[in-house]
């Protein structure tokens, strides 16, 4: 069997094309695969032990005008947890300059990651979202590129005829057929790379900014908020924060029905309380999303005594937002729930963090009121008998999880403004102010 699976092409195993990879072929090296973490030689997360053989490998793929591009892998830094071949990963790549124009390569001076994940085939590539957000993001929009992600260049690689995918496919109708996507982007750096909590807040308050440009122009929803998602930009000495990763995302204004992976996305310990309920039929509103921003806050500042570092001590009454991590949608809606509904709620900050402890309270207190109306509505008038009484506004919980409400808490941090980047939030900052003067 070894012997037979050795002799397949790459692709054949399921595996990314185009990749000169030589470990499945070499024996020494899926020794090294099989030995007990502590005795390895190589370094990185524990779940990208496959991929760590990959380093040094070359990787080609399809360039401008039928040309191809190669680059040299080098550390893989993001791999989801998911099996080979569906979830998606990041890794540090160089152009290997194969293909390059001798002497004058475009890539060189750039920091690179190569993104390779490999969604359904219909689904709205990021780069299409980006292109369209780059073309509005003109005048006074232009600031909002600082917050998006630089993609370089993106290419799809359909698993070709008679592969074990193709032959799914052809067996089952109902089979979703991927196919290998991967984009080419800068390199941008982790949370953990935040020296304060007021550069923290300032990222916060960048993605929600952000989030919302995107979603009144472009009309697009992120729909995957995660702390892995929000990232740093360092230009001229400044830092900005970026919402990343639009693999997830969807046109707000196509409604076409969806199945049911459509519309309950996200990673889990971040989604909307909602969405982890087997009842919830969507859609995605974005006030889930910033019910996920809030999850973000909330387990970063709880669980980190300093951006780079985890709290080590023994598990407590307070250290609950550890599990969230490992937990099902059962466990998640209850505790998600009780926390959006909680009186009296204190969360457990750290020192480091303890700026934020205002602006979760008060987060908290607006998701509260708004949950508690819309069960009043409901009450009222039972949705299912006259569904055209409802006049809840389901999409900003009648109000209080929209997005000026949380620019009112989150353009301040501890008593000190932060930077509002767009002249439309700095307008209606300046207009709020001078309604409370008034
Ligand atoms: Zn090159």
């Amino acid at each position: 069997m070894i012997k037979r699976l050795c002799a397949l092409p790459l692709e054949d195993l399921g595996f990314v094309p185009n990749l000169e990879a030589d470990f499945i072929k070499n024996p020494a090296s899926l020794l090294e695969a099989m030995k007990p973490p502590e005795q390895k030689t190589t370094t990185g997360p524990p779940s990208s032990e496959i991929f760590d053989l990959c380093q040094g490998s070359f990787f080609t793929f399809p360039y401008k005008n039928d040309q191809t591009r190669t680059v040299r892998l080098r550390r893989v830094i993001f791999r989801s947890n998911g099996i080979i071949g569906r979830g998606t990963m990041v890794i540090r790549v160089e152009c290997a300059c194969r293909n390059c124009p001798s002497k004058q390569c475009d890539w060189k001076k750039k920091k690179l990651v190569l993104k390779m994940s490999f969604p359904s085939k219909t689904r709205v590539s990021e780069r299409t979202f980006m292109d369209r957000s780059k073309e509005l993001a003109q005048g006074e929009h232009a600031w909002v590129s600082n917050h998006l992600p630089d993609l370089i260049w993106s290419f799809d690689i359909p698993f070709r005829d008679g592969s074990p995918q193709d032959n799914l496919g052809k067996t089952f109708k109902d089979y979703e057929m991927r196919v290998m996507r991967g984009v080419i982007l800068e390199e941008l750096k982790p949370l953990s790379s935040l020296k304060t909590a007021r550069e923290c807040a300032q990222v916060f308050y960048d993605i929600i900014q952000c989030h919302h440009w995107v979603w009144k122009y472009p009309r697009i929803l992120h729909r995957d908020i995660s702390q892995g998602n929000i990232m740093v930009r360092e230009k001229n000495g400044k830092k900005y924060g970026v919402l990343n990763d639009w693999d997830l995302a969807i046109w707000l204004d196509d409604k076409r029905d969806g199945p049911t992976s459509q519309f309950r996305t996200g990673t889990k310990p971040y989604m909307a309380h909602e969405q982890h309920s087997s009842k919830w039929k969507g859609p995605h509103r974005y006030r889930h999303d910033l019910e996920s921003i809030f999850y973000v806050m909330l387990l970063l500042v709880c669980l980190y005594s300093r951006p780079d570092e985890k709290l080590r001590r023994p598990r407590t009454e307070d250290d609950q937002y550890e599990e969230w991590h490992q937990s099902d949608d059962r466990f998640l809606y209850d505790k998600k729930h009780r926390t959006v509904r909680a009186d009296d709620w204190e969360p457990p900050v750290t020192t480091f963090f303890f700026g934020f402890l205002l602006w979760l309270s008060r987060l908290q207190r607006s998701m509260r009121r708004g949950f508690y109306e819309r069960g009043d509505a409901m009450q009222l008038v039972p949705k299912a008998l006259h569904p055209e009484m409802n006049f809840f506004d389901e999409d900003t919980l009648g109000g209080h999880l929209s997005y000026e409400s949380i620019v009112s808490i989150v353009h301040v941090f501890e008593e000190e403004e932060l930077e509002t980047r767009g002249r439309e939030w700095q307008l209606h900052l300046d207009n709020l102010r001078q309604n409370q003067i008034g």
